[in-house]
């Protein structure tokens, strides 16, 4: 099974991703935290990157690219994985096919986690106090990624909607209730794989 989560920025994916891998042990390919953890070793991708990501703008394409292949080359035996903030744009989507396709793979769905704007702004800036993240403290930042998020990634919902991959889940409540939905999409897609 191979499912993208999709979301705005802040929506829980994060969160949502960590209690999916466990329960339907599936390998994660998040970008964020790819590029996070570079941006922290201080590596030459890591020093690249951060000045997009902590301004709250895409990192360049050819480095999270890279960054995904390598994941996906060194955990393609894997059962399945779970994409996390990849893709998020429709270029990225059409490598990401691309990529499935070469390993006999392909995508059973794309989970598209839901949070008004106003809960969005509210969980960011309760976040930007314990995160460290640069891109979760001023407004601005926080405005460019939704900003960003309109543009290059919702998109994405009618480009998988047309595919009849997308399966939309209410991403306002507690984490169990929201985790819930989400287990109630895994089944019904883990039960048509099995049908298939
Ligand atoms: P959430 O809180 O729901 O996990 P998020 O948007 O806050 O989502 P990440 O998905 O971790 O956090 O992304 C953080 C930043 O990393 C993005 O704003 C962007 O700059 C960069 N990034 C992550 N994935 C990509 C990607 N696929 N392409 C380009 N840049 C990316
Ligand atoms: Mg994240």
């Amino acid at each position: 099974m191979n499912i993208v989560l999709l979301g705005p920025p802040g929506a829980g994916k994060g969160t949502q991703s960590a209690r999916c891998l466990r329960k339907y042990q599936l390998t994660a390919i998040a970008s964020g935290d790819l590029l996070r953890e570079h941006m922290k070793q201080e590596t030459a991708l890591g020093k690249q990157a951060a000045s997009y990501i902590n301004e709250g703008q895409l990192a360049p394409p050819e480095l999270v690219v890279g960054l995904v292949e390598e994941q996906f080359q060194a955990k393609k035996s894997s059962r399945g994985f779970l994409f996390d903030g990849f893709p998020r744009t429709i270029a990225q989507a059409a490598l990401l096919e691309e990529k499935l396709l070469a390993h006999r793979k392909k995508l059973d769905g794309v989970i598209f986690l839901e949070v008004p704007e106003q809960e969005i702004k509210q969980r960011i800036k309760e976040r930007a106090r314990t995160s460290g993240r640069a891109d979760d403290q001023h407004e601005a930042k926080v405005a460019t990624r939704m900003q960003v998020y309109y543009h290059e990634t919702l998109p994405l919902v009618k480009y998988y909607e047309e595919q009849g991959k997308l399966f939309r889940v209410n991403g306002v409540g507690d984490i169990e209730t929201i985790f819930r939905r989400m287990v109630a999409v895994m089944g019904r897609l883990q039960s048509d794989l099995s049908t298939a």
